[in-house]
């Protein structure tokens, strides 16, 4: 792995295209000194509705945006840094069996015309197969400095098969700015994402070494190189210090807009679901080599208008899914409860400590069957990043919760229980394995079910999503069927038993508040 990115660079260098357009003969115009170039940026892009009671965000807005932008610019680039195909509500919907799995917001993406995209830990969410098809389906063009495709005997870069036409995903592009009379402006791109619940499908080289690698390559074939990522904010920075040759790190990955300068650097973050976008405008001066930016944050509200032709191809989606959701047993319009608390799910709290949303949760699992000891949630399946309040619907317990899943009831010793609260409330903390409790007491390292401390020979029934049961949540590997102190597992039975699904749990327990 470590000897491979040159290769690649190598390779790919062979196959780099070049997108700069004709370049007139006719006249004999002066090549202008300075070029200018806005990019459009947006991360984190989940749903392709607009989100807030349709008042922020949409693809629909990011449509007439795009468009505005594009009326007033000679050169617009849309880019958007990671997160896109997973988790939704209309990605979580199977149609003919087969899961939606982001298909809609490579449509979107598609029509609304981004042209350049780096992975986020999310696109990684979806199993290998579905990951290609959306790669093949996209007109846009992914780039990815750091992450490769890891088949049975080689690690190689992500195909693409698209318009009959087999490519490779770059760890670079470069984006050329076609000059009258001039050499154009040639734009270099590096992507890289953060390696955060790590397939066995993907390969990831070590960030900050591939961006290196990768701007020391292409720095001199370029006139500046600016960087799309999908990384912690911490990681950003650290970037920036690592390559300062890079003057604007496009980020992702959190969900709340930002702006920040290390040195030369800057780091800009937007709001999530095109709440917001950043518009980055660049002037290069072609005498004096040197790069201003300008960076504004816009949001997307009520002052742009909904494309009317997006929007229309936005509600077809919408509908298909109020469909494959009916299917399920889900009717989504329908009012669950009126909650006079708000219930946190904003991932921050969620995965650094007890929020009263994991606990009805937790508690929603609890109520499973009778005679439970304790209910467990992963804090990761909770993953709307928001608050539940006022009228709460079936699409928001579905918003709130896009992966469901069934709950499982797991007779267990008190020993491998004790292991299992002692890693999710430890090492766990900050992750999506941090773990939501009900009927349970916490003291430090100590736990108390049922009022008792407990008792490490005795056993205990629990209730559990059977995706931690199975072993796939982060540190908990442990905790599977074969472990020979889980000593009875009992499934839902059935397509009425509500257990099939934690979703469904969760209405019946808001409905009876
Ligand atoms: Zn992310």
């Amino acid at each position: 792995m470590r000897f491979y990115l040159p290769i690649v660079l190598f390779l790919t260098s062979i196959l780099l295209s070049c997108n700069s357009s004709k370049q007139s003969q006719s006249a004999t115009p002066i090549a202008p000194t300075k070029t200018e170039v806005v990019i459009l940026h947006l991360n984190d892009v989940y749903e392709i509705g607009p989100v807030e009671n349709g008042s922020l965000g949409g693809m629909a807005r990011v449509a007439t945006l795009t468009e505005t932008l594009e009326r007033e610019n000679a050169h617009v680039i849309s880019v958007l840094s990671g997160d896109f195909l997973n988790p939704s509500v209309i990605g979580s919907v199977k149609i003919n069996k087969k899961k939606i799995a982001g298909e809609q917001m490579v449509d979107l993406m598609n029509r609304v015309g981004v042209d350049y995209v780096t992975f986020g830990n999310h696109e990684f969410d979806l199993d290998q197969e579905d990951l290609v098809k959306r790669i093949d389906e996209s007109d846009f063009e992914w780039i990815s400095s750091n992450t490769f495709h890891k088949t049975e005997k080689w690690i190689v870069p992500f195909e693409k098969d698209h318009d009959n036409q087999q490519t490779y995903i770059q760890p670079y592009k470069i984006h050329f700015i076609p000059r009258p009379n001039a050499k154009p402006l040639r734009i270099g791109i590096i992507g890289v994402c953060l390696p955060f619940n790590q397939q066995s499908y993907v390969a990831y080289h070590d960030v900050y070494e591939a961006a290196r690698i990768t701007y020391d390559y292409i720095k001199d074939k370029t006139d500046f190189v600016v960087a799309i990522t999908h990384l912690l904010i911490e990681e950003d920075r650290i970037l920036a210090e690592k390559v300062p040759g890079v003057p604007l790190i496009m980020g992702g990955h959190e969900h709340e807009n930002n702006f920040e300068r290390i040195g030369p650097v800057a780091i800009a973050k937007a709001d999530a679901n095109a709440k917001s976008a950043y518009i980055h405008t660049l002037v290069y001066d072609h005498e004096t080599e040197k790069l201003t930016i300008n960076s504004r944050l816009q949001a997307l509200d009520s002052t742009i208008v909904l494309d009317a032709e997006t929007q229309q191809v936005v509600e077809a989606w919408e509908a298909k899914a109020y469909e494959g959701f009916k299917s399920l047993g889900f009717s989504l319009n329908k009012k669950v409860a009126f909650l006079k608390t708000e219930l946190d799910g904003r991932e921050v709290n969620l995965r650094t400590r007890q929020t009263n949303m994991g606990e009805a949760v937790a508690h929603a699992i609890f109520n499973a069957k009778p005679g439970l000891d304790l209910g467990i949630v992963n804090s990761g399946s909770i993953r709307f990043d928001d608050v539940l309040e006022g009228q709460v619907t079936e699409f928001d317990i579905v918003r709130a919760m896009p992966y469901g899943g069934p709950v499982v009831i797991a007779t267990m010793k008190g020993s491998l229980l004790g292991q299992v609260l002692d890693t999710g409330l430890g090492i766990n903390k900050g992750s999506g394995g941090y773990l939501q409790l009900y009927n349970v007491e916490v003291d430090g390292r100590a736990f108390k079910i049922n009022g008792k401390p407990l008792d490490a020979s005795a056993t205990y029934k629990v209730g559990l999503p059977d995706f931690v049961m199975k072993g796939l949540e982060n540190n908990l590997g442990f905790l599977n069927p074969d472990n020979p102190d889980v000593l009875n597992i009992e499934r839902p039975t059935g397509n009425t038993d509500p257990r099939r699904d934690v979703r469904f749990l969760l209405i019946d327990y808001l409905k009876n508040l």
